[in-house]
């Protein structure tokens, strides 16, 4: 942790002032909904409220204050000089409240954010071991009959595996979408019952040792529409191609494009309308980003999604997504269980 402190000094101008509680619980294991970490050259002053005090003392190496309810109204009077804080955090109200102290504030964006995108080997054993359960809910998942299912009930059949597997909880709401709801990609699953012929698309996560796990695979329910094969066929071929792209060195809009590029030249490039991945950590969504507007370039230690997804609307959808680990080779795939197309009853 005391590494992690080292790295963020590295990178300061000014002390630093964290509040966003996953910044504070990467940087020194502290877990809160109202904590401010105050980061200078000298020292680590950790603020909370009294529901956090006896945990925060626990804290080694910070000097701890207590404060009332909202950190943010009784910080102003203890912070002075030059104070850099989270820009894309604090909200207008919480900036007030420390504007009115004597400290002059200065907006700084992804400081924590750039730490977090490259994982050491505690965090990458804590990814793999959710990349494990998420890998054995799916096998198990796979021989349930779907056929006959709401979306719901095959979400909650998912949600118990996950649980059943050692998951300490999901990573983000389950997407199961059959048929037509397919087609969008960050739907909810429903009453709707699933029937014989579509493709079923399932994006789920499991938080193991406080890391996420990112997968989506789409089954079968049967023989399918043509153009619903069509669609799946492409769709595998361009995230193997993506995965073939993410090593360090690439940067995001490269790797994007060369999963993107195939389904484009396929005439389908209208039904990809999103990103090809993202980090993935203490968060589900972080950076860095692949993606047509990406501005990172890979670095050993990231860990990404590779997920192209093709929507037809009134049709059906597909998205195949893996976690993956980048090195200098090529990836290493977290994700285990099978991209070809599994037909399920
Ligand atoms: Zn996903
Ligand atoms: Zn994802």
């Amino acid at each position: 942790v005391s590494d992690r402190i080292d790295r963020l000094r590295a990178s300061l101008e000014e002390p630093f002032l964290v509040t966003n509680p996953v910044s504070v619980r990467y940087l020194i294991g502290f877990h809160s909904s109202n904590s401010a970490l105050l980061v200078d050259d000298m020292k680590l002053t950790l603020y909370t409220d009294f529901r956090y005090a006896e945990a925060a003392q626990a804290v080694p190496g910070v000097e701890f204050v207590q404060t009332e309810r909202s950190v943010y109204k009784d910080l102003p009077g203890s912070l002075s000089g030059r104070v850099g804080f989270e820009a894309d955090f604090v909200t207008y109200s919480a900036y007030e409240a420390l504007a009115k102290g004597k400290a002059e504030l200065i907006p700084r964006r992804g400081l924590v954010e750039a730490l977090r995108a490259v994982k050491d080997d505690a965090e990458l054993e804590a990814l793999r071991a959710a990349s494990a359960v998420t890998n054995e809910a799916y096998t198990q998942l796979a021989a349930e009959p779907f056929v006959g299912r709401t979306e719901r009930d095959v979400a909650w059949k998912l949600e118990q595996l996950f649980h059943e597997f050692g998951a300490e909880a999901l990573a983000f709401p389950s997407i199961v979408a059959a048929g037509e709801n397919g087609a969008r990609p960050h739907t909810e699953p429903g009453d709707g019952v699933i029937e014989k012929g579509q493709l079923v698309v399932i994006d789920a996560g499991c938080i193991v040792g406080d890391y996420c796990s990112d997968c989506t695979r789409t089954f079968a329910t049967g023989p399918l529409p043509g153009r619903l094969q069509e669609a799946y066929d492409l769709c595998l071929k361009a995230q193997l191609a993506g995965l073939e792209a993410v090593r360090a060195g690439v940067n995001g809009r490269d790797a994007d494009a060369s999963a993107r590029e195939l389904i484009s030249a396929a005439g389908f490039g209208e039904a990809f309308g999103h990103g090809l991945g993202h980090g993935v950590g203490l968060m589900v969504h972080e950076a860095p980003r692949l993606a047509q507007t990406s501005e990172d370039t890979l670095v050993p230690g990231n860990v990404v999604t590779v997920e192209p997804g093709i929507y037809l609307s009134g049709l059906g959808g597909v998205r195949i997504e893996d976690l993956v680990v980048v090195t200098d080779n090529g990836p290493e795939v977290l994700t285990s269980f099978t991209k070809e197309l599994v037909t399920v009853d």
